[in-house]
């Protein structure tokens, strides 16, 4: 089996070891190896781009416009390829996985586009016969540390920015799923990025990026992941005042009105709660709904789950793919064990299924009587489970579905313009979805949340600049 190597110092360079990606819906199913780096290559990455950057950062717009057009295009041009390759390391079903892929080429147009749309701003100062600009520069080299449930999306939606305003990258993809990350290397490889402006580098995040974060070389960390991860990533780099951004889980709550139309509540739960296999820092795990609604939503739910197909993700008739890895696969099993515990009621699915191959499938789970307190609902599964809450009404809901330290992404189901303006105010979440799924968001407009979800800048669209740049405001005596 021929190893995929790491791209360092524009080289592609063998590791100290390797890993297997293995298919999590056949466990033989070796889709190939990757190498392994050690500190001392990522600290040849760091180097690498530290020494590309004074270049870089003094190339044309233009020229950076048009080689993220390129990656851009080239990721479209294979659209349907790397999204049978994601669908295959990471589980999602293959409409999900194409249509990630296809974001990931959409982005990196966008910032083709959105690297000439650059302003600065002239005005005069307060003292006369000064001028006071203020411009935007690369902020140098940033180091990005992925997680494993978007292996082509989020990489993209931190590499297109950083390039486009400049800066030189170090990325280290999560070690579950390195297929979709090399192919995107490869890519911006094939695309014409010059030496050392981008780096990829394979490894575990204890070494490789343990390295990354404490590097002085790399003045910021743009980071997704879990929440424990994230806070020490954000200690570390705040210690050595590198710049840093964490996206990191969510609790999001679906509120469901009396007056919502069913059909509406019932697809925008499902969707948000189980498409993806639940693995969505946007999941809507907590489904909060009015005791009028109640009992059909419910009944609707779980004849709804009935229709869901389990299975292999390149399966046709698939809806929902097997979990990423046995470790995940036990974490939600396990939670499913302390949700029945703590008294709430299982009332769909929950455990693991045999399937023609050896995988890490899971039924999707619902539970109903379930209350605000419980571990269920404040801790992250970041699996095919979800509760349902009661709540007596609108205001109530509300206050159940802020009560959670997560603040990512919140959703509402209701035909009334009044609460879905109240809900859209007075939610405590980064992101708001009005009769539409907590999950799915375009890529034009600001992703992030509020509270324990994120912490630092806004990823996405034209928001991305406050990370990527840093600001120089200049003083001219005419
Ligand atoms: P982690 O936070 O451990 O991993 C995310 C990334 O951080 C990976 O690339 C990982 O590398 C890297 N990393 C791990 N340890 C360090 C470290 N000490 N220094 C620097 N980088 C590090 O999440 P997991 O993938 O292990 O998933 C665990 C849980 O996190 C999930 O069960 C889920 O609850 C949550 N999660 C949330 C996500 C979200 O988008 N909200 C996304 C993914 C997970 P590597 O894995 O290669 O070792």
């Amino acid at each position: 089996m021929t190893i995929k190597k790491n791209y360092i110092a524009g080289e592609w360079v063998e590791g100290v070891s390797t890993t297997r990606n293995v298919n999590p819906a056949d466990t033989s199913d070796i889709i190939a190896e990757y190498a392994t780096a050690d500190a001392e290559q990522t600290k040849a990455a760091v180097d690498a781009a530290r020494a590309a950057f004074p270049a870089w950062s003094q190339v044309g717009i233009q020229q950076r416009s048009e080689l993220l057009d390129r990656i851009g295009q080239a990721i479209l041009d294979r659209k349907q390829e790397l999204g049978e390759l994601l669908a295959r390391e990471e589980g999602k079903s293959l409409p999900e996985a194409v249509g990630e892929v296809g974001r990931a080429g959409q982005i990196f147009k966008y910032f083709s586009g959105e690297v000439l749309q650059m302003r600065g701003e002239l005005q005069p100062s307060v003292r006369p016969g000064l001028d006071a600009s203020v411009t935007r520069e690369p902020l140098g080299v940033i180091g990005m540390i992925t997680p494993w449930n978007f292996p082509i999306a989020i990489p993209a939606w931190k590499i297109a920015p950083a390039l486009a305003y400049g800066n030189c990258v170090v990325f280290k993809p999560a070690e579950l799923v390195p297929g979709s990350a090399h192919a995107l290397a490869e890519i911006i490889v094939e695309a014409g990025v010059p030496s050392g402006v981008f780096n990829l580098v394979m490894g575990p995040g204890r070494v490789v990026g343990d390295v990354i974060v404490n590097n002085t070389q790399v003045d910021g960390i743009s980071f997704t992941g879990s929440v424990a991860t994230g806070r020490n990533i954000a200690a570390a780099a705040v210690g050595r005042m590198a710049k840093v951004q964490l996206e990191m889980g969510g609790k999001n709550p679906l509120v469901v009105l009396d007056d919502a139309d069913l059909n509406t509540a019932v697809e925008c739960a499902i969707n948000g709660a189980f498409f993806s296999t639940g693995q969505r820092c946007t999941a809507s795990s907590r489904l909060i709904v009015t005791e009028g609604i109640h009992d059909h939503f419910v009944e609707a739910m779980v004849d709804r789950l009935k229709t869901l197909k389990v299975g292999n993700p390149l399966d046709a008739a698939t809806h929902i793919g097997p979990v990423v890895d046995e470790r995940q696969l036990q974490q939600n099993l396990n939670y499913v064990e302390i949700a029945k515990e703590e008294g709430a009621k299982l009332i769909f699915g929950g455990e693991q299924l045999q399937l023609e191959t050896e995988g890490f499938f899971q039924q999707p789970a619902l539970f109903v009587d379930t209350t605000s307190d419980m571990r269920i609902n404040r801790e992250e599964v970041f699996g095919p489970v979800a509760t349902v809450i009661k709540a007596r009404d609108y205001e109530h809901a509300l206050e159940l579905a802020n009560d959670t330290e997560f603040g990512l992404s919140a959703g509402i189901v209701t035909q009334s313009l009044k609460n879905s303006t109240h809900f859209k105010r007075h939610s405590q979440a980064g992101m708001v979805m009005v009769n539409v799924p907590t999950a799915g968001v375009d890529y034009h407009v600001p992703f992030g949340g509020r509270k324990g979800s994120s912490y630092g800048a806004r990823e996405q669209g034209s928001y991305a600049r406050e990370f990527y740049t840093t600001v120089k405001t200049a003083y001219t005596l005419a």
